[in-house]
């Protein structure tokens, strides 16, 4: 793997709403068990910013 574990910092906990498409910073798992709101539309909906390549493979 050659991505820099600042990059992986940086994009890998960031989540998008798919509603409003507000920014939130969480970690993967609680976004999965939907524990993590979105602060402006109480969705549970998110989206990963950056598509984690470690599961692709
Ligand atoms: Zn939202």
């Amino acid at each position: 793997m050659k991505i820099p574990e600042a990059e992986v910092r940086l994009f890998n906990r960031v989540f998008i709403c798919r509603k409003c498409k507000a920014k939130v910073r969480a970690s993967t798992p609680r976004i999965k068990a939907k524990l993590i709101v979105c602060p402006k539309c109480k969705s549970r909906n998110f989206r990963p910013k950056v598509k984690e390549k470690r599961i692709a493979k």
